[in-house]
């Protein structure tokens, strides 16, 4: 039967396919796709840890037996007939292995994926007896888990999970049906390591569309819906699923007629594609001349080769947080940092490369495991610059990275959340600490021109001091309206409050971008305000000319460029500072 739910839309698109469903375990579960000739290993290694667990129950059963019928604890007795049951299930193994074969999953990930599609069909029985049983098989099937992650996996985990070839499409036909991965959460480290992957399209439950989950499946160019409530309890392993990026709806089971309405809109959405790429090598310049600079977000190294790709003229944002993130509390050191950052200065061919320094705390954990359960609030808590500042050893030994990378082509060091002045000040003389270590040490360095984000309200209202210290502001308009309405950017529950047009957000970005235009310093707007199509206008009349975002959005944004004239522009975006309802005049 076909039905729809509903979330917020995040990237555009249709995405047509079958679900896989992300089971939320309680263990950390590693998602990777196998090669075809690692499918035996793999089998063979969930078989290991379910006859593991099966020795520890018939061990535990001994010693009970061995216990005298008064103590011996039957309710405990009866839990381990049971857990051995299903264990010794059928449907649990052959279930596994057609995971493992077809969709060549990785141990873990079949496992938990079949976990799901057992719970389910315990779920929908009538007897309550057997529908308690659900926690008997998670408990099982979290104990084979746990006994699997003691054994390394004999196939390393890839970075990314690989892109389907079209190899595989030749030589699989089960491999040639497009997945999207439906989850309750995907944090942003999963989402990084689903870049590049076969996926094409995902739906979360829960998320806001600037949290910054949202932010990477945008930067993947492949729709997204996040927000969607209880979407992964609604839909089952394996159901044929639309997911329309545009209105932020997922439609389960479609009819075929649905099918053939949504396929139509897919391909219109590649006929714009195709006709929006003939922009790629005309500069971004309005009808009355104006220049306009549009740079690229990146997370990682291997991002730069792509950007150039789409047209951008520099890097505006490289999120280097993206590069500490699932390591298990092994940070990259200097060198390492140095060749990932040279990578992609090197990458961007002599276009400038703004590294911004690390940025994680709020919804941006450096490990799944080490969730910031401890803090009240987290997005006000120790994240950004507040965590460089706490940890100067470690903050040191990024900077000494970013100077030694500058050597290598032009490097802007952009820091976040900057608020107070004895920030500014300790940040500034750490980076000349910096430069006085690898002086001593005779390492070459390059200049960095150096930028504050305008991301807090006070940061925006004291510009005076900021301008003072910094070559350029950059304009992180995801915080600075998280910050200014105080609504947490990753709470789907109050994402409808979440709004770039109010009045106050407004007053302060066109603040900082005239502040910055009447003192000729760099001024630039990184947050996904910059890549939003219908607010190009909008910061073009304010006074911006330089934009930074996903590389798939540049060239969209860029038709909106060739088609404006600023100076007609900008007494119409001055009304907006003064409207009660800016939305209004957007409309009009
Ligand atoms: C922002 O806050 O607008 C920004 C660009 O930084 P991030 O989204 O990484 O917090
Ligand atoms: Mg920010």
């Amino acid at each position: 039967m076909t039905f729809s739910v509903h979330g917020l839309p995040v990237a555009r698109g249709i995405a047509i396919g079958r679900a896989v469903l992300m089971a939320s375990s309680r263990v950390d579960v590693a998602h990777y796709f196998i090669e075809a000739g690692q499918v035996d290993s793999e089998i063979a290694r969930v078989r290991a840890g379910r006859n593991a667990v099966v020795d520890e129950i018939h061990r535990l059963q001994q010693t009970i037996s061995l216990m005298g019928p008064k103590e011996a604890p039957h309710e405990l007795t009866a839990l381990l007939d049971v857990h051995l049951m299903l264990l010794q299930d059928e449907e649990l193994i052959s279930g596994v292995k057609r995971w493992i074969t077809e969709r060549l999953y990785n141990a873990e990930w079949a496992l938990t994926t079949q976990l799901e599609v057992l719970a389910r069909q315990f779920d929908e029985m009538e007897d309550e007896y057997l529908r308690e049983r659900k926690a008997d098989l998670e408990q099982v099937a979290e104990r084979i888990l746990r006994y699997m992650k003691g054994v390394a996996s004999p196939v390393a985990a890839p970075v990314s999970p690989r892109r389907k070839t079209q190899q595989d499409l030749l030589l699989d036909d089960t491999m040639d049906v497009p997945l999207v991965l439906i989850a309750h959460d995907l944090s942003p480290a999963d989402m990084l390591q689903f870049k590049q992957s076969v996926f094409a399209g995902f739906v979360t439950d829960v998320g806001g569309t600037a949290s910054h989950t949202a932010i990477v499946a945008r930067s993947m160019d492949i729709p997204a819906v996040v927000g969607a409530r209880s979407a992964s309890q609604l839909v089952r392993q394996d159901d044929w699923v639309i997911i329309d990026g545009d209105a932020g709806v997922m439609i389960v089971d479609p009819s075929p007629i649905i099918l053939a309405e949504y396929g139509f809109k897919q391909r219109q959405a590649e006929l714009e594609r195709g006709r929006l790429s003939r922009l790629r090598h005309t500069p971004a310049v309005t009808l009355d001349g104006q220049k306009v600079d549009l740079l690229a977000n990146i997370e990682l190294p291997g991002d730069a080769p792509g950007a150039v790709t789409a047209g951008a003229v520099g890097v505006g944002l490289f999120r280097s947080e993206f590069l500490f993130m699932g390591r298990k509390g092994d940070l990259p050191g200097e060198d390492e940092q140095y060749l990932a950052y040279r990578r992609a200065v090197e990458g961007m061919q002599g276009l400038p490369v703004t590294i911004r320094t690390i940025d994680v705390g709020a919804d941006k954990r450096l490990d799944d495991s080490l969730r910031d359960d401890a803090h009240l609030n987290p997005a006000l808590g120790l994240r950004a610059i507040r965590w460089s500042l706490a940890d100067p050893a470690m903050f040191l030994t990024q900077l000494r990275a970013i100077l030694r990378a500058a050597a290598h082509g032009q490097v802007n060091l952009l820091i976040p959340m900057l608020a107070h002045a004895s920030e500014i000040r300790q940040t500034v003389s750490l980076i000349d600490f910096a430069r006085a270590e690898l002086d001593n040490r005779g390492v070459a360095y390059g200049p960095v021109k150096l930028g504050a984000m305008i991301e807090i309200p006070a940061a925006a209202l004291t510009l005076d001091i900021f301008l003072k210290y910094f070559d350029f502001l950059s304009i992180g308009t995801n915080d600075l309206i998280q910050y200014t309405l105080a609504i947490d950017r990753a709470d789907e529950s109050v994402a409808h409050l979440y709004d770039p047009l109010h009045p106050a957000v407004l007053r302060l970005v066109a603040e900082t971008i005239a502040a910055c235009n009447a003192r000729g310093k760099g001024v630039s707007v990184c947050g996904e305000m910059a890549g939003d199509t219908t607010l190009t206008r909008l910061l073009l009349g304010l006074g911006l000319r330089s934009f930074s975002m996903h590389p798939a959005r540049i060239l969209a944004v860029k038709q909106e460029v060739l088609r404006a004239d600023a100076g007609r522009l900008a007494p119409w975006a001055q009304q907006f500072l003064l409207a009660e309802d800016p939305a209004r005049l957007l409309a009009g």
